[in-house]
Parts: C-alpha cells; structure tokens; sequence
C-alpha cells in the first residue's frame, strides 16, 4: 500500500526532531522524552474452538512515565508488531499532554484478526492477555490504563475490567482499570462517541479560525463542506456522523471492500445499516461504487478525514489527494513523505495527536468518575433544575411575561452526565486548537500544524521533567 521510507515509529521521531529545533530543552531531556520506557513483549497460548493451540504474540509499552498512571488502547489487528506499538504509545504521550489529560503514554496490541475468531476465542485471548498485564503489574488504575482502539470497543473492556477485578477481589478503585467499558460496567456516558466528536470539534474550530481558512481557499465554517471518510468503524462512523449534523455533506465513504460516493450527500447510519445487512458497502442506494477503496482519497472535496490505519497517505497517492483539509482521525495517516507534499502544496494537515484526542479526553473522565464513584451530575442536577425554576419564576413575576413552553425546558434543564462530558470535549478541543494555531502562528519558521503539535507537547512533558527535579 505504501512506499513509505520509514518504519511508524521512525516517522514519529522524525516529527518529533523536527519539532524539537523549535523548543529550548537540553539534548538528554529530549532524549528521555523520545525514548520508550518499559516494552512488554509476551507470547501466550489459547485453546482455539477446535481445539487448536494457537501461540498469540502481544504487547504493552509505556511510552512515558512522567504522568502515572499510563494510558492508551489496545489493538487487535494482523498488523501489530512492536513497532507499530512504540509509535502508537508515543503519540499517547503527546496527545496527552496537549489536551492537558494528567497521564503518561502507552499502547497495547494484540496480533490477531478479530474477524478470523469467534467471540468466546476473543474472550479467551483478551482475559489471557489482561491476567498477563496483572502478572507483571503493567495494568491498574494507577499504574496504566488500557482504552479501546482498532479492532477493539466495550466487550472487550468488559472482558478486561472482570478479568482484573477477579484477579485483584477488593481493590476498590479496579473500575479504572481500563477505560471506553460499558456504562454497566462503570463506563461513562459519551465515550463511544468522544473520539469522532473530539474530531469535529477540532476541525469545526479550525473551519472558524480566518487566517487559516484564507489559507486553504475555503470560506469559513463547516456548513455545506464536502467530507470523504476512510473507515466506518467507531471513529469514521461518529465523525460522519457529526459533520453530517453539523451542516456538511459527505460525499463519500471507504472500507476495505471497496468505497461509496454521492455527491449530494451520504447518511452513515443508513450506509452502516446496508454494511451490516449485505456483508459491504457497496452498492448503496443512490450511491455510485469506487471498487478500488484507495481511490477514494483522492476524490475532489473539501476535507478528508481517514479514519482507519496509518500509513494509508503516503509518498505515492499524497500527490493525488485534492481535500483542502485533512483531519487525522487515525492515528499516524500521514507518512512524512505525505506531509511534505501537502505542505508544499498548502494543503491543510490538522494532525492526529490532538485531532483524536477526544476519546483519551473522554477516558480521563470516565477515570475520574470510576475513582469518585459517582456519576457525573447526580449531585447537581435536581439543584439546578431546582434553582433555574426559582430563577424563571422571578423573572416572570417581575416582567408579568410568560417564557415560551419550548424555552422553558432548556433554561431550566440541569446538566445530566452527557452534557457534561460533552462540553467538557468540546472546551478541550477548542483551547487545544487555539493553543496550537497560536504556537504556529507565533514562529514563522515553523512549517506546518503538526509541527506546532509536537512543539506544544514537548514543552508540555519537558517542564513537568524538568518541575520533578529529574533534570536541572
Ligand atoms: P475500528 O476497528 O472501530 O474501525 C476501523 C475501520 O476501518 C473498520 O471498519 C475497518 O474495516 C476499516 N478499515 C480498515 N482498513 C481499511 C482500509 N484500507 N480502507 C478503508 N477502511 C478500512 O477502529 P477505530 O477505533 O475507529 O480506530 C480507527 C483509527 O482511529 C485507528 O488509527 C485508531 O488508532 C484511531 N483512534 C481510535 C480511538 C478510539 O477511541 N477508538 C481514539 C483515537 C484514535
């Protein structure tokens, strides 16, 4: 698929070097931030249905421990190796740091195709890799905290949360083991959908930032822009989703088996509906098939957001590509070949470490609200409504006007759990964009978004370094 000149974790530290010119910080300081502290490579046998012995090669790396506990998802995917895994737990550090969540980096993959076993081996692969983590104390709510990624979402976290709880009978904050776990299981209300959000709301702001939208030709805002998305799992599906709600139209969608395009818009609930019934999303409704999945991203549009694994844009269709924005909803889209290109070609690149950092963002809540244990909003919410009635009925005595039945319901309502964690995304997304635009914008010779991401990230993790004594 690629030509691409670096191994992942070579392209991260190929940005992260290109960024560090720009910071003040000691050459050993950088160093350490760069490095991978603790690498967990294991190999473990399952008992397949058949009766099969199959040997699972996995990991866990923690990137950073400068924050504790560390945190990042775990992937299920023919594609892990270690390398992979050392990028995907840097960009956690970084990520983190932007977005001001108080956690060091990690990552976890496992080598399997989840499509290729049946529900209860996934059951078995996962409590077994989850007991390993225990044994060697590289999972725990202080110490690191597993996420959902690729090929991975709430069963899974499930599995993890009662394996570990099992393990650990007693421990009382064990819900914040692992984060993205059903809201029975101690999950919280908006993590499914915070990563695709997240990805909206750092694009929307970027779409309402002027001199940036001057640059790309593009009047402001999101409404009426066309939107091609590459992979309709957890994050294309909700940053489809968000944008179509939002006012802008997507013209077209890939996944593996190929891709659909309608110029006057597509519903991706209907598309995932179609997927799930006939096995593909080919031949939906009204919509004209692309066979070739990859031609799809270079479809003429106004922003393109891939969505599905790293490395899809690269020295080879970069080129090709004719969006004016590119939002990295994947982690690591972008080889460094590919952002050269669209630098030169002054195309837009909002980069992945912050762009996708509404699920970490939304795990720090669910962390936060598995040691409080309580949810968010029970304490305040019948005090608010409660009050803002008190509020409204003054105003109305004293103006002898009525406010309209369908106001009423709004000014009154007091925050439930997901308008919570909601507006608490969309701040973070927001301060993160501006923090970043303005680091950008304050240094000419910085060349492009992501390197203004890394610079922020780096400053970031080099002071709370620096602010523990480790280096003078
Ligand atoms: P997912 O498994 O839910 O969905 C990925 C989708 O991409 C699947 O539907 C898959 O079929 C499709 N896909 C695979 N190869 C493709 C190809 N070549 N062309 C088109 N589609 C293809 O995974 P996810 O959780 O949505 O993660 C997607 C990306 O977002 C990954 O890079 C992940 O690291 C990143 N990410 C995920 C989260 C999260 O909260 N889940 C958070 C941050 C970043």
């Amino acid at each position: 698929m690629s030509n691409q000149q670096y191994s992942f974790f070579e392209s991260v530290e190929k940005s992260f070097d290109k960024a560090a010119k720009f910071t003040k910080w000691d050459k050993g300081l950088l160093e350490q931030i760069k490095a991978c502290n603790s690498i967990y490579s294991m190999k473990f046998p399952v008992k397949m249905d058949d009766g099969r012995i199959e040997v699972i090669e996995a990991y866990r790396i923690q990137h950073s421990q400068h924050k504790t506990p560390c945190k990042g998802g775990i992937r299920f995917s023919l594609a892990v190796n270690q390398d992979e895994v050392m990028a995907l737990a840097s960009l956690m550090t970084y990520k983190c740091a932007i977005v001001n969540v108080p956690f060091g980096g990690a990552k976890g993959g496992i080598k399997i195709s989840p499509r290729e076993h049946s529900a209860y081996e996934l059951e078995k692969i996962t409590r077994r890799y989850t007991a390993e983590l225990v044994k060697k104390n590289f999972i725990g709510p202080g110490i690191d905290v597993p996420a959902p990624d690729y090929g991975t979402g709430e069963r899974e976290m499930s599995w993890i949360v009662d394996t570990y709880q099992s393990l650990k009978p007693g421990e009382i904050d064990a819900a914040g083991c692992v984060t993205g776990k059903p809201i029975s299981q101690g999950g919280v209300n908006g993590r499914r959908e915070a990563t695709g959000l997240g990805v909206f709301f750092g694009i929307r702001e970027v779409c309402n930032i002027p001199e940036l939208m001057k640059k790309t030709g593009l009047t402001p805002g999101v409404v009426g822009k066309s939107v091609v998305v590459q992979g309709l799992g957890n994050v294309g599906f909700y940053t489809a989703k968000f944008f179509r709600q939002g006012g802008a139209k997507i013209i077209a969608i890939a996944e593996y088996e190929g891709a659909i395009y309608n110029a006057a818009g597509l519903n991706e609930e209907e598309v995932f509906a179609h997927r799930k019934a006939t096995g593909s999303i080919l031949n939906f409704p009204g919509a004209t098939n692309i066979t070739n999945s990859g031609d799809a991203l270079e479809l003429e549009c106004d922003i393109l957001i891939p969505a599905a694994l790293e490395n899809v844009i690269n020295g080879t269709n970069a080129g090709k590509v004719k969006a004016k924005i590119i939002g990295e909803a994947a982690n690591g889209p972008l080889t460094p070949e590919a952002d050269e290109i669209f630098a030169a070609k002054g195309i837009l690149v909002v980069p992945d470490m912050y762009l996708n950092a509404g699920g970490v963002t939304v795990s720090y809540f669910e962390w936060l609200k598995n040691l409080s244990h309580v949810r968010y909003g029970r304490m305040e919410k019948r005090f608010t409504e409660n009050m803002n009635t008190h509020i409204l009925g003054q105003i109305e005595n004293l103006t002898g006007k009525k406010v309209a039945e369908s106001e009423r319901n709004s000014i009154m309502h007091g925050a439930d759990e997901i308008d919570l964690v909601h507006s608490g995304l969309e701040e973070t997304m927001i301060s993160s964009t501006r923090e970043i635009v303005e680091i950008w914008h304050s240094n000419p010779e910085i060349p492009d978004m992501r390197t203004a991401a890394y610079v922020c990230a780096i400053n970031k993790v080099a002071i709370s370094y620096v602010e523990l004594g480790i280096f003078p």
